[in-house]
Parts: structure tokens; C-alpha cells; sequence
């Protein structure tokens, strides 16, 4: 992409709305727009960002088994009626009422949306276990929405549903979301940290929320610092012995119970950036969705519902990740890989040399924004920092009658001297 021809609107000035520095960065960077209070316009950047945050989930959704369809955003109350959820979720709730006098909503998640296609379909325990996902807007009509896109009114989720004959099953469906969850977390540059979470009337321990460590979280967050040197990338993550380290957000987090060492207990603050809860039969039962199990009896199904919020993240990758001078985007979450600074587009050498670069690494198939902008030098590697593409090259006049150019990495700021040649090999 040419950044002359791109959609990249900048600001200057920090907003002055901006309470953190992921929100604050999302508006200079020109990735957001606000529309109206918790709502958003998504511009070029961090339209890509967004997308690639999602096809992460999305791979690590499809690898541990689930299947992705698509619900839609308006859902008629009539079903939620049937689970009882109508009065019970209260003014979070955007409610609707179309031409024919009917109450729609604007899904703030999809239990009974996707449990009314599994009893339509679904007869038998042979037909199970069964995962559907998909990634959707929500909307919630945030008492307080805040932090851009942090709390947002509509938001971008990936919730996924399973469906289980048994509670075993729905043990192994629960353990294989958990395990999805670090793995996509972790190739996300993140390290979240499973909490035990309020489980309600069905009791145990199968409700976790993923909380990421920043000091603008929302909940005070207690865990064993064992966490922090497990592998979350190792392939044979024992899930059992993660389950059982303690860490708890404040809501539950019980001092007199806790049995980590004073000096292995660590405290912070963590943003929920996922959800996973195994909730039994409470849909099934109240919508009708049972299965005929191995001895010809009916059962309701077992289900649990697993959610990551898509467009919470691009602020939470930005809050673990930025420094003074912008954002520091992990590889592969950022929008290009590379940002090709032209420091002299007036200067045919130059202007050479940087567009065949551009060239070639876009056939190696490396994702780059080229800054060929008739703009002073200082202004493009300040774009450049702020919107914290992980390498920066730069190509100037006196470096191509040196046959060289400059590599710099956004993370270290370490930079090199080196030929064309050798910075194709390094970065494709
Ligand atoms: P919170 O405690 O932050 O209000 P929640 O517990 O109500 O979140 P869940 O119902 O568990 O949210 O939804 C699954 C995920 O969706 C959350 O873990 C979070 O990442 C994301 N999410 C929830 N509400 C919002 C919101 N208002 N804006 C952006 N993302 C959200
Ligand atoms: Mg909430
Ligand atoms: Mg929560
Ligand atoms: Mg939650």
C-alpha cells in the first residue's frame, strides 16, 4: 500500500477524551472514529488489525474443532422469552420494535439463538459433540461505555457454543476451548491469564475469564506467579495443572482461602479479554433442545458458551504494547509487516530504489506501507513510530549511493546498515 493513496487520518494532538493510551493511540493513529458514544467507525488500520485479531481466533477455533456459521445482529424476543432472558437482562439490552409491532433486539449474545438451531436439527447423542461458533457485532447498551473500544456499546465477538450428551463430554468440549484460548492468545503476543469465575447455580470450576495484565484494567487480579513462567506455547500444556494455580479477579479472589506463598502471589490489574462457562442444561431445558442418548431415553443437552471480545483486543494489544512514542504492534497482529520510508520522493535514485523494494517484498508476499509522501523526514518516522509497524526501512539519497538502506526494528529500536539484497532476505 502507498501510504499517498491510503486513508490514514492522523491527528496530531493527543484527544483530549482519551482517558488510556490504547484509546488515545487508536484515534492519533487513525485506526477509529467515533460515531456516537460507544460506537464506531473502523478506518483502513485498524479495520486490518481487527481482521487479523479475528482470523487468529478463528484458526485456533476451527483447530480445536468448532465449526463457524453465522447468526445474525437482530434477533426477534420471542426466543428469549423461552429462556426467560427477556425481563432478565434489563437495559444492557437495545431493544427494537419493527413495522409489525414486533420486539426484536440487537443480540447481546446468541444462547438461545443457537440453541433454536440445534433443536431444529439435532436429534440424536450420536450427532454430538457439536461446536458452532461465529464472529459477530454485539451490542450492549453500556451503562458506561469507555476506553474506545474497550467498552464499547457494539463490539466485535467471537462467541462459540458446544454441545455435549454428557457431562464428560462437555468436560472435554470446556478443556479444549480453554487450551484454544491460550493458544490464541499467546500467538497474539499476550500472555492471559485463566481466573476462576463466578459460576452462578451450577457451581464448580468450569467458568474462567482471560484476563491480560495492564494497569488500566477494570478488576484487581490476584495469581500464583507460577503463571508467568508457564510455556503458553508448549504442546503439552497440562490444563489441569493450569486450572489448579490459583487466580482469581477481586470479585473472587478470597484472601483467608488462598494458598500461595506472600511472596508468589502477584497483584495487578487485569482486563476480561474472554470468557468460557459451561452452564449445563440451563437453555436446553427451558428451549426444548434434547437429544435421544445410547439407552432411547431424551436428554437435554448439555451446553457452554465461550467468548473473546475481537474488538476489546486491538485496545488490549495496544495498552500491553505501545511505548512514548506509539504503538509496538507484536508481528502478527500488525497491520503491515514492513513501513517503507522514501525519505526523498522528489530524487529519482531514490525513488528507485524504494519502489522496487516495495515491489519485491510485496511478491515475497511481506505486507508493507510505503511512506512516499512529499513530507519532511521527521513527520514520516513519526508516523511511523506512532502507528508502530514492527520494521521500519528507510531508504534515503545518501544510502543509495552507499548501495545501502536503513532496518529498524519498532520494538528495540535497533537499527542496520545493510544492501537491499540482504533486507529482502531478512524480512521474506
Ligand atoms: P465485562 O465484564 O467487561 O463487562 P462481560 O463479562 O460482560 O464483560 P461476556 O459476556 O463474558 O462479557 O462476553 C465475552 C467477551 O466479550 C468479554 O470477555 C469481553 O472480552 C467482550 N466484551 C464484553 N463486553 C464488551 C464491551 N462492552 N465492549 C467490548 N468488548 C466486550
Ligand atoms: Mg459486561
Ligand atoms: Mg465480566
Ligand atoms: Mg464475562
Amino acid at each position: 500500500m502507498r501510504l499517498s493513496r491510503y486513508f490514514l487520518p492522523v491527528l496530531k494532538e493527543a484527544p483530549a477524551e482519551a482517558e488510556i493510551a490504547s484509546h488515545s493511540l487508536m484515534l492519533r493513529a487513525g485506526m477509529i472514529q467515533q460515531l456516537s458514544a460507544g460506537i464506531y467507525n473502523w478506518l483502513p488500520l485498524g479495520h486490518a488489525v481487527l481482521k487479523r485479531i479475528e482470523q487468529i481466533v478463528r484458526e485456533e477455533m476451527n483447530r480445536a474443532g468448532a465449526i463457524e456459521i453465522l447468526m445474525p445482529t437482530i434477533q426477534p424476543a420471542d426466543l428469549w422469552r423461552e429462556s426467560g432472558r427477556y425481563d432478565a437482562y434489563g437495559k444492557e439490552m437495545l431493544r427494537i420494535t419493527d413495522r409489525h409491532e414486533r420486539d426484536m433486539l440487537y443480540g447481546p449474545t446468541n444462547e438461545e439463538n443457537v440453541t433454536d438451531i440445534f433443536r431444529r436439527h439435532v436429534r440424536s447423542y450420536k450427532q454430538l459433540p457439536l461446536n458452532l461458533y461465529h464472529i459477530q457485532w454485539k451490542f450492549r447498551d453500556e451503562i458506561r461505555p469507555r476506553f474506545g473500544v474497550m467498552r464499547g456499546r457494539e463490539f466485535l465477538m467471537k462467541d462459540a457454543y458446544s454441545f455435549d450428551a454428557d457431562f464428560e463430554g462437555a468436560k472435554r468440549s470446556y478443556d479444549a476451548m480453554f487450551l484454544a484460548y491460550l493458544r490464541a492468545f499467546s500467538r497474539m503476543g499476550l500472555t492471559a491469564i485463566p481466573m476462576v469465575a463466578e459460576t452462578g447455580p451450577i457451581g464448580g470450576n468450569m467458568s474462567h475469564e482471560f484476563q491480560i495484565l495492564a494497569s488500566t484494567g477494570e478488576s484487581a487480579v490476584y495469581y500464583d506467579a507460577a503463571f508467568e513462567e508457564v510455556d503458553l506455547g508448549a504442546p503439552d500444556l497440562d490444563i489441569e495443572r493450569l486450572k489448579s494455580l490459583y487466580a482469581a479477579t477481586d470479585e473472587m479472589h478470597e484472601p483467608e482461602k488462598c494458598e500461595v506463598a506472600a511472596d508468589r502471589l502477584r497483584a495487578g490489574r487485569g482486563v476480561e479479554v474472554g470468557h468460557i462457562f459451561y452452564f449445563g442444561t440451563k437453555y436446553s431445558e427451558a428451549m426444548g433442545a434434547t437429544v435421544t442418548g445410547p439407552d432411547g431415553s431424551d436428554v437435554p443437552v448439555e451446553m457452554g458458551s465461550y467468548g473473546i471480545g475481537i474488538s476489546r483486543l486491538v485496545g488490549a494489544i495496544i495498552e500491553a504494547f505501545h511505548d512514548e512514542r506509539g504503538i509496538v504492534w507484536p508481528e502478527d497482529v500488525a497491520p503491515f509487516k514492513v513501513g517503507l520510508v522514501n525519505l526523498r520522493p522528489g530524487d529519482e535514485a531514490t525513488s528507485a530504489m524504494a519502489d522496487e523494494l516495495y515491489a519485491k517484498l510485496e511478491k515475497a508476499g511481506v505486507t508493507v506501507l510505503l511512506d512516499d509522501r512529499d513530507e519532511r523526514a521527521g513527520v514520516k518516522f513519526a508516523t511511523m513510530d506512532l502507528i508502530g509497524l514492527p520494521w521500519q526501512v528507510t531508504v534515503g539519497p545518501r544510502g543509495v549511493a552507499a548501495g545501502t538502506v536503513e532496518l529498524k526494528a519498532r520494538g528495540t529500536g535497533e537499527r542496520e546498515e545493510m544492501t537491499p539484497e540482504a533486507l529482502l532476505a531478512r524480512l521474506s
